[in-house]
This record gives structure tokens, C-alpha cells and sequence, in this order.
């Protein structure tokens, strides 16, 4: 017998139902919001995550799963969507046809990380990427969308925390002063800290290590070493938020493990999820599109996990049931059934979602089958329904029974199921 790879899972049925709300929700809100859709290949040439995530990043260093293929090739299963969206968009021109483009994708990631809840090494990303606008209404606009999407699927109790890292000007006087800060105490600070001290020590700030917490407790605010420039993007942001009704914590620590980030950073969090509590990160990354050989494009997006959506989802509901075929179908006797095969197939044309017994059983047996099902109507259709050329439309709730003519069918229970 074989079993999953570790750190992946099986979507069932019992849980797909999720899945589809919540690609519908998405495509539905993205839409408002004038995004459209991008689909990527899942895998892409390593040096593009190299050159884009950052070298000294962990998911580079520890999390991709690179090959060679038969050509020689280094390929890496994708570990985010952000650097696809923005090499498809350079490649293929986007940024000739529009001056902000407004992209949306859904699909598998693939990061070697250590399995846990919320954690899987396959997992799906829904994102979006708004490239063109230096404005910090993009930000704010992205924000809102990201708000918007999980009040419509009914997501409660999620908090927006932000923050800003400044961009290249002020970038170095921000990691100057925390390592100012930290460097009396960096013998007390783990190895992963120690070791970013030098080259990353803004992704200090990431560690959730116990050992290093006290000593985080105050840090220089980010916002003090700000910019002008990035002080007043930073300000507007916060002031157009406010404005939008939408709730947000400042989160000086929250810096994010991609190295392309700049001013803004943004993760909505949700209290259901334990350890991993990020549901959607994102954040501002003005300089991403040029470093992969495009035109200097300002730009903002943001990318949520669908498992842990499903997880949040499923702990509020606990059981969106799969959708139960509105009517099942049982025939009584050879000559029967196949008739109803054929009926079957009418009504299912008729966008009626049906069922019926492939197992011959006996009207009790085939009754449970529907009431398992969920169905709400049973059509049954024994030898003397079918001399009589009717059939008994059985509703399961109360066990009300009507005739109805064959020839009548479907118009009947197209008007009779729609109806619901
Ligand atoms: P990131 O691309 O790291 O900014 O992550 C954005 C979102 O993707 C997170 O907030 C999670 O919801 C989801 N995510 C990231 N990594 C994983 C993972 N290994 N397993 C499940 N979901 C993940």
C-alpha cells in the first residue's frame, strides 16, 4: 500500500466543498476589484526564485525543491507565486498594454518545510499582484481586497497587522540602528539570529524563538528611521485604512521572509490557527520587476493559504456538508432502470443534479442510499409506475408523494427542485 508524500494531503470530498467557496469567493471579489486571472506553469527556472526571493532567504536556502531535468536543466517547483506573476508579466509585455495591471492567481506551492498544522509542503496559494501604481492606495486598495475577501467568506476574528521596511535609502539606517540595539546582547540571541546579524539583520525581527524574545521587547520603531518619502506613504496608508473602516495593528516585527519587500508589509492573522496564524501575507515590492529585467514597476500583492482558510472555515462551521444530489433516482426491475439511466441523463441536462441506484437493491436499500445522499427528492419508478407511464416523486423530509407523468418530468421537476 502506498501512502501521500510526507507534508502533502488529500483533498476529500468531504472537505472540497471549502475549496470550491472559496475559489468562487475569490474569483467573485477579484473581479470587483477588476483583477483578472494568470495561470503559471508550477515550475520555473531556479534562478528566478534565486534572484527574487533572495539568496540568503530560507525558503532558497532549505525549502525548494530544485532537479535538473534531462536537459540540464535546474528547474525548482514553485514556491510562491509572486516572481512567476511578475516574470509572465515582463516576458509577455503586460506592462505595454496596461499602465497598472491587476493580476490574480490560484495554485500548488511547494516548500520543503517541516509538516506541522497549517504546514504542508504542497500547499495552495490564492494571490494577487497590482503592478504599476507607486500609490499608496494600491496598498491600501490590495489591504481591502484581502479584508473584503475573508468578510465574504464569512471569516471572522482576523486582525490586519502592518508594518513598513523602508525602502533603499532608508533600509541601512533602519538595520544600523537594530543592530545597534541587539548587539550588546547577541551572544544571548540564537545561532539563526547571530548568523543574519551582518547580512539580514532586519530578519531578526522574524525569530519566534523563546530565548530571543526578552530582548526584542524594544526595539528601535522602524518607523522613527523611516524616510520622507517612506514616512509619508506609510502615513497615507494608515489614513486611508482608517477611512475604509479597517481595523490594523502597527506591528513594528513584522519584517516577512522575502528579501523583495519594500515599505509596506502586511499579514492578516487569525486566532483558529495556532502556530502558524498568518492566513495571507503580502506587501509592497517596488523594485522586484526590474531587478528580473523589466521596467522599473512599482508594485503591491499579497498571497493567502487555502488549507488554513479551510481550516478557520471548517473549526466556524464544522461541517459544510458536499453538495447532496437533489434527487436520486430508484428503479424497481431491468427494464426500469434503464429507462432512468436515460431519464437521468435528461435531467442532469436540464441542470437538475442528480443520482440514482447502480446497485439493484431493493426500494428500502435504495432508499437509504438516498437518505446517505442527502437528497431531498427519491423518484421512484417500479413496473407499475412504468405501465402507467408515471413515476412517484417522494420528498424525503416529510414523505410526501406525487405522481408525476413521464412525459412531464422534467419541466415538473425543473420548476419543482429550482423552486427550493
Ligand atoms: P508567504 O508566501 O510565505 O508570504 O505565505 C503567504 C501565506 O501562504 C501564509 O500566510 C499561509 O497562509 C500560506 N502558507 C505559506 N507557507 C505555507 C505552508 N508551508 N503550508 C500551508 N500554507 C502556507
Amino acid at each position: 500500500m502506498f501512502s501521500n508524500p510526507r507534508g502533502t494531503k488529500d483533498i476529500l470530498p468531504d472537505e472540497i466543498g471549502y475549496w470550491h467557496r472559496i475559489e468562487k469567493v475569490a474569483h467573485q471579489v477579484f473581479s470587483a476589484y477588476n483583477y483578472q486571472e494568470l495561470r503559471t506553469p508550477i515550475f520555473e527556472s531556479t534562478q528566478l526564485f534565486e534572484r527574487s526571493i533572495g539568496n540568503q532567504t530560507d525558503i532558497v536556502e532549505k525549502e525548494m525543491y530544485t532537479f535538473l531535468d534531462k536537459g540540464n536543466r535546474s528547474l525548482t517547483l514553485r514556491p510562491e507565486g509572486t516572481a512567476p506573476v511578475v516574470r509572465s508579466y515582463i516576458q509577455n509585455g503586460l506592462h505595454k498594454q496596461q499602465q497598472v495591471s491587476k493580476l490574480y492567481y490560484c495554485g500548488p506551492m511547494f516548500r520543503y518545510e517541516r509538516p506541522q498544522a497549517g504546514r504542508y509542503r504542497q500547499f495552495h496559494q490564492i494571490g494577487v499582484e497590482c503592478l504599476g501604481s507607486a500609490l499608496p492606495f494600491a496598498d491600501a486598495e490590495t489591504i481591502a481586497l484581502g479584508v473584503h475577501l475573508f468578510d465574504e467568506l464569512g471569516l471572522s476574528d482576523l486582525s490586519v497587522n502592518i508594518n513598513s521596511v523602508g525602502c533603499s535609502v532608508c533600509r541601512p539606517v533602519i538595520e544600523e540602528r537594530l543592530k545597534q540595539y541587539l548587539s550588546s546582547n547577541l551572544s544571548a540571541l540564537c545561532e539563526d539570529c547571530n548568523a543574519r546579524f551582518e547580512s539580514r539583520p532586519l530578519r531578526i525581527l522574524d525569530c519566534k524563538k523563546p530565548q530571543c524574545q526578552p530582548y526584542f521587547s524594544a526595539i528601535p520603531n522602524i518607523r522613527d528611521s523611516l524616510c520622507q518619502a517612506c514616512n509619508d506613504h506609510f502615513s497615507s496608508l494608515l489614513e486611508y485604512l482608517a477611512e475604509l473602516g479597517i481595523e490594523f495593528n502597527i506591528n513594528p516585527r513584522l519584517v516577512r521572509g522575502l528579501d523583495y519587500y519594500s515599505r509596506t508589509t502586511f499579514e492578516i492573522i487569525s486566532d483558529k490557527l495556532g502556530a502558524q496564524n498568518a492566513i495571507c501575507g503580502g506587501g509592497r515590492y517596488d523594485t522586484l520587476v526590474e531587478k528580473l529585467g523589466g521596467p522599473a514597476t512599482p508594485a503591491v500583492g499579497f498571497a493567502f493559504g487555502v488549507e488554513r482558510a479551510v481550516i478557520i472555515l471548517r473549526e466556524l462551521e464544522d461541517a459544510l456538508q458536499t453538495k447532496a444530489p437533489n434527487l436520486f433516482i430508484a428503479p424497481l426491475g431491468e427494464n426500469q432502470r434503464t429507462k432512468s439511466f436515460y431519464i437521468l441523463n435528461e435531467l442532469r441536462r436540464a441542470g437538475i443534479q442528480c443520482e440514482m441506484d447502480y446497485t439493484s437493491g431493493s426500494l428500502k436499500a435504495q432508499l437509504k442510499q438516498a437518505n446517505r445522499y442527502r437528497s431531498e427528492y427519491t423518484l421512484i419508478f417500479g413496473e407499475e409506475e412504468a405501465q402507467r407511464e408515471v413515476a412517484i416523486l417522494k420528498k424525503m423530509i416529510n414523505g410526501d408523494q406525487v405522481e408525476v407523468p413521464l412525459d412531464q418530468l422534467v419541466d415538473y421537476l425543473v420548476k419543482t427542485i429550482n423552486q427550493q
